[in-house]
């Protein structure tokens, strides 16, 4: 796929264009601000599954804006609005639209974005947009094809009018060029929409997923591992906004395991917004359970105490549900048996998002969002410090009861949650 130049213009819409959007402007008068200062250069953002929501989509829309406001805002002054399933981004004087478009791929709820110029409703405009805007692109390219989309009805032109009118246009301006509808080098699509028309190369893939925000909050038990970070991230992408926890074992555990969780944390608020960890001590109750349970058990009630924990934070925390990376079978202490066991002790759902996927997949998942290599950093989680090389596959949840009668459950967990 030929790679797109774009060629930057600060121009405003013309006069002649404001006269022919005058009925359109009396209907949605709040849109004439817009249609003034609209820039010639914006970003075309396409909604994913929030158009299928019915009553609620104005909901869903709404954070979308709201997050991809938040995400853009340290590269300038942007004005971002919501039409026709479409959302705009203009870059306002300065603002760097470049590094928008990049930090846009990562935002839940696009399932494409492209760099778009726009202009006139009308076919010679679109032509000499076509030129200036991808006029680099096709003297580099051999073969070419045009695509069009009319979202506005009104327009005098089928959409296969306008793409042979526009495509014989641009063959005659660059006449090296092939048209080749099947396998072109580069595609130029054309969108005819309400307020003006766009001209834009191949779009490219968006995070897709829903907005951060509207599937509620989750507490997410985040090690240092490899398959956390990809369950968080799973979540986040079906709305979960997220607060993450993190139990670590000084002096077992380094103070480097802590900075690898705040890294995988900074990797993920990429896609989630900012992330605050909770880290919460987590030698004492080890060492407690160390002490008074058989060794085949000392993982399933560790398991069992950070879910208590965890469940207790999620609710300050105004959480519905607790996520987890386990997977089913992946190690001996992560067998149906176990999980139920571990699950008995808290009310609140336990989200698993990677029960049943292979390692390979989540290894390669975690390469793709960019956790792989922190997680993949030596240093030790209190897991691996505490928990025996055989723990029991079966545990029996009458057995985990008896050695938890052992245990000052309440005060172990009061006095974890006061001592960060
Ligand atoms: P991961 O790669 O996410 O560490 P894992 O395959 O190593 O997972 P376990 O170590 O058994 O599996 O942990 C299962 C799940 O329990 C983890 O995915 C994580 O959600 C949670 N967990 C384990 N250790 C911690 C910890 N120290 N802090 C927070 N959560 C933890
Ligand atoms: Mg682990």
């Amino acid at each position: 796929m030929a790679m797109v130049a774009h060629k930057k213009s600060s121009k405003t819409a013309s006069h002649a264009t404001i006269q022919k959007l005058q009925p359109l402007v009396k209907k949605y008068f709040f849109l004439y601000a817009i249609i003034l200062t609209m820039s010639n250069d914006i970003i075309l953002l396409k909604q994913g599954e929030i158009i299928l929501k019915g009553q609620n989509r104005r909901e869903f829309e709404k954070r979308l804006l709201e997050n991809i406001k938040r995400r853009i805002s340290p590269f300038g002054k942007f004005k971002v609005y919501a039409m026709q399933s479409a959302v705009y981004i203009e870059p306002q004087d300065g603002s760097d639209i470049d590094e928008a478009f990049e930090a846009l791929k990562t935002v839940f709820g696009a399932v494409s974005l492209t760099r778009a110029a726009a202009c006139e409703k009308n076919k010679d405009a679109i032509v000499r947009e076509a030129e200036a805007y991808l006029g680099e692109t096709l003297k580099s390219v051999s073969s070419f094809k045009v695509e069009s989309k009319r979202a506005d009805k009104s327009f005098p032109m089928s959409s296969i009018e306008l793409s042979q009118y526009v495509g014989g246009a641009l063959h005659a301006i660059f006449p090296h060029l092939t048209p080749d509808m099947h396998s072109p080098e580069l595609t130029i699509f054309i969108e005819v929409r309400d307020l003006a028309a766009y001209v834009h190369g191949p779009a490219q893939r968006g995070a897709g997923g829903l907005p951060i925000g509207t599937g509620g909050k989750m507490a997410t038990l985040l090690s240092g591992g490899i398959d956390s970070p990809v369950a968080s991230y799973m979540m986040a992408k079906r709305g979960a906004s997220l607060v993450p926890i993190h139990f670590y074992s000084h002096p077992y555990t380094s103070e480097q395991a802590k900075e690898k969780v705040a890294a995988l944390a900074r990797k993920l608020s990429d896609y989630c917004g900012r992330l605050r960890v909770e880290f919460v001590p987590f030698t004492r109750i080890s060492e407690e359970i160390r002490k008074k349970s058989p060794d085949g058990y000392v993982t399933v009630i560790m398991r069992r105490f950070m879910l208590r924990i965890a469940e207790r934070i999620a609710k300050n925390h105004g959480c519905s549900a607790i996520i987890t990376g386990d997977n089913l079978g992946q190690v001996a202490s992560q067998t149906a048996e176990a999980l139920i066991a571990a699950d008995e002790c808290v009310s609140m759902p336990i989200f698993r998002p990677l029960i049943a996927f292979d390692k390979i997949d989540i290894m390669n998942k975690a390469r793709e969002i960019g956790t792989f290599d922190i997680s993949s950093l030596p240093f030790e989680d209190c897991c691996t410090v505490f928990t025996p090389k055989k723990p029991r596959t079966k545990p029996r949840l009458s057995e985990v009861l008896t050695i938890e009668a052992t245990l000052d459950i309440d005060a172990l967990i009061e006095d974890a949650l006061v001592n960060p």
